[in-house]
């Protein structure tokens, strides 16, 4: 039987009891401006205590997301502290200084004790971060980073590496962890390779000489990959090390608590994915409270993460390079996630891969598009999906759209990008599309298109199985006065 017992102790220090686990979790520099949250996972069995910070350098973030996934991974001896968002203000700003700071200050990656020096870490963060992780007494001490490049192929990047400081420890582990990550990268002048020495005056390096941990910086490469796949990486170096230390036996794909209240989404940010919609809609999400977000790509959808998910949102690009990313078997996944009750949302390309028309669309909404091909005198043959570049157009809200969307009256403007224009496919048994949103204006690029668009649905909502379909051709996620509009259909595909 699994007890649940939340005790609230002073320091806003809050302590639950989890299946024999003691987790608890609290503030450093409260109260200042880089107040940051820690989480401790205590095992209640013998064996070595990890530290892992994320998001020190705040352009970096795939540390810290993938920190904030792992400390929701149940551990079985030993302690696993986590400092997921160490530099929430430059994280904010996407800067990799500490905002504000002065030249010699503003790297906090530079702020910890140096070889040689008083063993005295510098500002209020570092000084908070280096005494509480001191306290720790570390055994292990792990810092997720990101470069620029891959540093195989740019040797001036740190990126795609461990940066470990020599010790017979991480001589057995870092060989450990290179083989997990680089297992799942097929082209070898971008696999993870072994990097010395800690630079001074950082953290890890501070760690190992200071506290005698076992000490190294995880480096992944930010040049087009996406986030989910780098946060990925972390995920399976962290976890081949934990593995090595015996200290887990679940898999590195829990992104989420085992249980929470929280609205799950699922962001899906891989191939056939634009750079701008996952990024947008990170900012939908940031206003919704009680909202867990996660980006996950093409491998951890084939991997099952849909599970942990109530919603899972396909943002705009190539539907059909989405269906591709994803191929056979993240496409199976994504339908049963729909069937055993997931919601969907499809904004733009994800409404092409929700589509009945395509052998490859999922086929979870009962609508066809329109994109035959015709001939066109002295232009040649065209595709009718394509109706030029990005484009403001006019749309309204049906009586059902105004209860599920927002009562929001009369006609507005919308962004609107080549997205699907969405009519009846027929599917027998499966149940007719309902439009919560109307164009009631139009962009045509060729004469067959020319009146195809407008009072044509912009937005609706299907059942499959039991789960919820939502498909929205534009773009409202790109207009902060829509982000509202966005929000409550994301509530509604996660029935909230
Ligand atoms: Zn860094």
């Amino acid at each position: 039987m699994q007890r649940v017992l939340g005790i609230l102790i002073s320091f806003g220090l809050s302590v639950v009891v989890w299946a024999g686990e003691t987790i608890s979790e609290g503030w450093l520099a409260k109260g200042t401006k880089w107040e940051t949250p820690f989480y401790v996972r205590v095992s209640g069995k013998d064996g070595p205590t990890v530290v892992i910070t994320g998001g020190i350098h705040g352009n970096e973030p795939a540390g810290a997301r993938a920190a904030e996934q792992i400390r929701h991974w149940s551990i079985t001896r030993g302690r696993l502290v986590v400092i997921p968002q160490a530099n929430i203000p430059g994280l904010r700003d996407g800067t990799r200084f500490l905002p504000g700071e002065p030249p010699s200050r503003r790297d906090l990656n530079r702020q910890f004790p140096k070889t040689k020096m008083a063993a005295e870490a510098h500002g209020v963060l570092g000084k908070e971060l280096w005494k509480f992780i001191g306290d720790q007494n570390p055994d292990w001490m792990i810092d997720l980073h990101e470069g620029y490049d891959f540093h195989q192929i740019n040797s001036k990047s740190v990126g795609s590496s461990i940066i470990d400081a020599k010790g017979k420890a991480a001589d057995i582990a870092v060989p450990k962890m290179l083989a997990a990550v680089n297992a799942t990268i097929t082209d070898p002048k971008k696999k993870l390779v072994r990097l010395r020495y800690p630079v001074d005056g950082s953290l890890v390096r501070a760690a190992h000489e200071r506290l005698g941990a076992a000490s190294m910086i995880l480096e992944t490469t930010f040049k087009s990959q996406p986030l989910s796949k780098r946060a990925r990486q972390h995920r399976m170096m962290v976890h081949a090390l934990l593995t090595h230390l015996q200290m887990v036996d679940s898999t590195s794909q829990v992104m989420l608590p085992a249980k929470t209240e929280a609205l799950r989404v699922a962001v899906y940010d891989a191939g056939g994915v634009g750079s701008n919609g996952p990024r947008e809609l990170d900012r939908v999400l940031r206003g919704m409270p009680a909202t867990m977000a996660r980006r996950v790509g093409a491998e951890d959808i084939r991997n099952g993460v849909l599970t942990q998910f109530d919603v899972a949102i396909f943002p705009g690009g190539s539907g059909s390079k989405q269906a591709a990313a994803l191929d056979a078997r993240g496409r199976k996944a994504v339908q049963a996630f729909v069937q055993r009750g997931g919601g969907y949302v499809g904004i733009c390309a994800g409404s092409y891969l929700a589509a009945a028309n395509y052998s490859w669309s999922l086929g979870i909404s009962n609508h066809k598009t329109f994109c035959e091909t015709i001939d066109l005198p002295n232009i040649g043959r065209k595709s009718m999906w394509y109706r030029g570049p990005t484009a403001t157009v006019k749309m309204e809200l049906t009586a059902e759209g105004r209860e599920i969307l927002g009562d929001r009256k009369g006609v507005f403007e919308v962004r609107y990008h080549n997205g699907p224009i969405m009519s009846p496919m027929g599917v027998k048994g499966l149940e007719a599309f309902r439009p919560l949103a109307i164009f009631r204006s139009e962009v045509a690029r060729y004469d067959p298109q020319k009146g195809t668009m407008v009072n044509t649905p912009a937005i609706i909502a299907g059942e499959y199985g039991n789960g919820r379909v939502l498909s929205i051709s534009p773009h409202p996620e790109s207009s902060v006065k829509l982000h509202a509009l966005v929000a409550n259909g994301i509530r509604w595909a996660g029935r909230r």
